[in-house]
């Protein structure tokens, strides 16, 4: 049995930008036989459901707006790596392309839909930290770590 964290919006919770999920159905399958445990970087950090979408710019991360909520996102992945740690994670599981939890490819700034490669925020802490980072694109790789 693993324990895995996991971003709040794959296993059905509404707290994307949007007040939407986007379930992952494996990871229903996934939690019969491990420990999931959920957290939204971007709520933990103090941000509020529904809200505007947020983009990184660098080291900074802007709304769409212009306001910048670096600060928020900083919060919420010390956040994300402090549950992480107290809860004896094994690895996480985190949605693709998001400027909190995206993994390799996020979308550039410039609001237009288009791909950069980088980490969102809390993604990036944890793989600083030795935490293994998967996004929900990666499910063999998730597969084969919880059947050890
Ligand atoms: Fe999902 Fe992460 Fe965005 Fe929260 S911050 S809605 S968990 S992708």
């Amino acid at each position: 049995m693993a324990v895995i964290l996991v971003s709040a919006c794959l296993i059905g919770c509404p707290c994307r930008y949007d007040g939407e999920a986007c379930e992952c159905a494996v990871l229903n399958e996934i939690a019969k036989s491990n420990t999931l445990v959920p957290i939204c970087p971007e709520q933990l950090g103090g941000l509020p459901t529904p809200r505007l979408p947020s983009e990184r710019w660098g080291d900074k991360i802007l709304m769409k707006d212009g306001t910048d909520v670096t600060l928020q996102y900083r919060r919420g992945a010390e956040t994300a790596l402090k549950i992480a740690l107290t809860c004896g994670a094994d690895f996480a599981v985190l949605k693709a392309k998001s400027p909190s939890c995206g993994k390799g490819s996020i979308y550039d700034g410039s609001f237009s839909g288009t791909l950069t490669a980088g980490n969102g925020v809390a993604a990036e802490k944890l793989m600083h930290n030795g935490i293994s980072v998967f996004s929900e694109n990666e499910l063999p790789e998730i597969i084969s770590l919880c059947s050890h």
